[in-house]
């Protein structure tokens, strides 16, 4: 069960105690797209999102990862990040290249997004710390992302009813089940 679950669960990106991520040695992070710094349908990261990133940066490696496609994301970020598209999380060889792309170890690195099925499932799988925000508007959810939040709430069912203290502690505030 513990690898289906996220290491930690925020409200959202500004609530994350980074202080304590950095006191346990986390050096870098990886921060899914859609619906964990845009929603879907909003084409270019907003000004405070790019202050909060680049503030972020004066003590961490910031990579973005997303499945979304090249064009998509290039147009939201532009250069004001290191990214990479079409990462197919939760594919181990998606973390392999983001951990090669940022010259990190995996106990260095911490993974924020706000699917269980692709962004904590895939960062667990190689043991990297993961962070669970609510999405920010999941109505622009296309059908792909509403296939995985079925199967994501069947997920968060079966471990609240195997590991209830588990569910308490880290999922019963996510907004999405
Ligand atoms: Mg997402």
């Amino acid at each position: 069960m513990i690898t289906k679950v996220p290491t930690y669960f925020y409200e959202n990106i500004y609530k994350v105690d980074y202080q304590n991520l950095k006191d346990k040695g986390i050096k870098t992070l990886f921060f899914d797209l859609d619906n964990t710094l845009i929603p879907y349908d909003i084409p270019y990261l907003p000004t405070e999102v790019i202050s909060f990133l680049k503030e972020l940066e004066k003590d961490f490696k910031v990579l973005i990862i997303t499945n979304n496609n090249y064009r998509r994301t290039k147009l939201a970020v532009g250069n004001n990040f290191n990214f990479m598209a079409h990462a197919k999380k939760p594919l181990k060889k998606a973390y392999y290249k983001a951990l090669a792309l940022t010259k990190s170890n995996v106990w260095e690195v911490c993974a924020i997004g706000d699917q269980l099925m692709t962004d904590i499932i895939g960062a667990n799988k190689l043991g990297i710390k993961s962070i669970l925000v609510n999405p920010i508007d999941p109505k622009s959810e296309g059908i792909p992302t509403k296939i995985n939040r079925f199967r994501e709430r069947l997920l968060i069912k079966k471990i609240s009813k195997k590991d209830p203290n588990l569910f308490l502690e880290r999922l019963i505030d996510f907004n999405a089940r």
